[in-house]
């Protein structure tokens, strides 16, 4: 696979073209924003979590019959992924309420909810990504009746494997976020990334927080709680 021109740079990746054109290669850089882009910083090593966690992540949800954009991976920071057309929204799973499910409904953060939410936020940073309902979904164009129903099924099949898979490792799922992508021939696939970055992690016992949120709230031992849950991943 040859890379090619850059195609776009977003505010923790990059996207190559390639000499395919069903794949691009993407790079995964240190950088990271808060809060739409108010807050910049850099996590050290952030990049090489955030690839390698990801990409674990969607082969083991491949054997789970999930399609995903994952192709392979090249080295620490770069990754051979199927070109799409994203689903312009964020797809987010809550299992315990937290950031802005808290902020928005009072309710207090680490209270276990009776069963997993679903929300969409339309991706549009001008707009601050609001939240949206289907009808505004199917209303709009951003997905089709059809497209929306695969997304949901395989956001709560996502959910209960991922819940799965950190609790062996000590690990809540709190919440997080996911994009789909449409292929040039119209299948559904999970794209984007699955990391501390786009997941809050809290530590089972201690409930200490192992994501991004520590670079949000100026918590400290931003790098170290990356490093703490590629070695809790991959030993
Ligand atoms: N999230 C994300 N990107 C966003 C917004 C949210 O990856 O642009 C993730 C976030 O890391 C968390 C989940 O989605 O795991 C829910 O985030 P929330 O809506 O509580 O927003 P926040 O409190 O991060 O502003």
């Amino acid at each position: 696979m040859e890379k090619r021109e850059q195609m776009y740079e977003g505010k923790a990746k990059k996207v190559f073209a390639t000499d395919n054109e069903n794949y691009c290669i993407v790079s995964y850089k240190d950088d990271a924003t808060a809060f739409n882009g108010l807050k910049k910083g850099t996590i050290a090593g952030k990049g090489v979590v955030n690839n390698r966690m990801s990409n674990y992540l969607m082969q083991l949800l491949e054997k789970q019959g999930i399609p995903t954009h994952f192709v392979e991976e090249l080295n620490d920071r770069e990754t051979v992924v199927k070109k799409v057309k994203i689903v312009p929204l964020e797809v987010i799973v809550r299992n315990t309420a937290a950031g802005s499910f808290s902020k928005r409904f009072g309710v207090a953060e680490g209270t276990k909810l009776l069963c997993p939410t679903l929300e969409f936020c339309y991706k549009d940073d001008d707009l601050g990504d609001p939240m949206v309902n289907d009808y505004h979904i199917i209303a709009c164009g951003w997905a089709t009746k059809e497209d929306l129903d695969t997304i949901t099924d395989y956001t709560f099949k996502i959910n209960s494997f991922l819940v799965d898979f950190f609790k062996k490792i000590n690990v809540d799922l709190i919440d997080f976020k996911i994009e789909f992508g449409k292929t040039s021939d119209g299948q559904i696939i999970l794209a984007d990334e699955i990391s501390p970055d786009t997941c809050r992690f809290w530590d089972a016992t201690t409930h200490e927080k192992l994501d991004k949120d520590r670079f949000r709230r100026d918590m400290g031992s931003v790098e170290e709680a990356y490093q703490e849950m590629m070695k809790r991943i991959f030993g």
